[in-house]
């Protein structure tokens, strides 16, 4: 906090999602205290671009989950900790070449008051640099994180962030997939979007989640609603046969051919725990 500069604006340190962005107005958070009491699965999240938080978590179910506090979203503004008159946050990188470095004492900084009150281990919070370098993120990830109290995510910006930050916070690289996005916002609106729909009472069926593409292992059967017949093209009729042991069987066998044509890999994994189970 040291460095912050002199004339740093009067305005709260971090926003609470929606219910709490208008919670923020209260006295306490303007005077920068302690977050409020926790309990709900928490998300902080430090950036450049606060205002593109909640984005679109802030729609539809997850929306409404924030909004009825059964998660929370807090942003820390990496801006906030800049240097000088302009609040420098990057610098060039050492050794040359294109591009800027966000600083390591900056984001060291922004980091420091993101993750004031939150468990040390990094068993009990995961804190993660969002990145193209990473492990790639996956369900079981999402589940992995939904099951603990919450996660702290960094989004780099530019070519990164310098080294020495994200090992001195023994920080877990992650990767939305294998191209490279301008920042890491995007990427941890989709980590946390996978994330919070896992969480109890966020959907408003839990059997949606047992069946879906990822959680059993296969990628999901086709889905088909009203009308019975559109554009000359039938619903399979099994669906609507009401017998449910048949479309159950059905929908087993399109997941397993759709699993095996498009995800080998995938499928590979499938046939091998079938054979560690007999
Ligand atoms: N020079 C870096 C890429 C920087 S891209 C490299 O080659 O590895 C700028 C920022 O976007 C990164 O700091 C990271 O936070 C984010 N980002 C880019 N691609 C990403 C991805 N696939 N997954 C997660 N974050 C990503």
């Amino acid at each position: 906090m040291s460095d912050l500069p002199a004339d740093a604006p009067p305005r709260p340190s971090r926003s609470h999602g929606r219910v709490s962005i208008r919670a923020s107005l209260q006295p306490r958070d303007l005077m920068g205290g302690p977050p409020p009491v926790r309990g709900a699965w928490e998300a902080r999240v430090v950036t450049l671009f606060p205002e593109a938080f909640p984005g679109t978590l802030g729609q539809s179910l997850t929306g409404k989950a924030l909004d009825t506090g059964l998660w929370r979203l807090e942003t820390t503004d990496l801006r906030r900790f800049g240097l000088g008159r302009h609040r420098n946050v990057d610098d060039t990188p050492a050794g040359g070449g294109a591009g800027m470095v966000l600083r390591a004492d900056v984001v060291d900084a922004a980091l420091t008051e993101a993750m004031t009150g939150l468990p040390a281990a990094r068993a009990a919070w995961p804190v993660v640099y969002l990145s193209p370098r990473g492990r790639r993120f996956d369900q079981s990830m999402a589940r992995a994180w939904a099951a603990g109290p919450g996660v702290t995510l960094l989004c780099g910006r530019f070519e990164g962030v310098d080294q020495r930050v994200l090992d001195h916070w023994q920080m877990e690289e992650v990767s939305l997939g294998d191209f490279v996005l301008t920042g890491g916002e995007i990427a941890a609106q989709a980590m946390l979007d996978a994330t919070v729909r896992l969480l109890p009472g966020v959907l408003g069926n839990a059997e949606s989640i047992a069946e879906e593409s990822h959680s059993s292992g296969l990628l999901e059967h086709p889905q088909y609603t009203r009308p019975p017949v559109w554009q000359g093209r039938e619903i399979p009729p099994v669906l609507l046969s009401g017998n449910h042991a048949e479309i159950a069987k059905w929908r087993r066998a399109q997941a397993e051919q759709l699993t095996q044509a498009r995800r080998p890999d995938l499928w590979a994994a499938h046939l091998a725990r079938i054979k560690a189970k007999t």
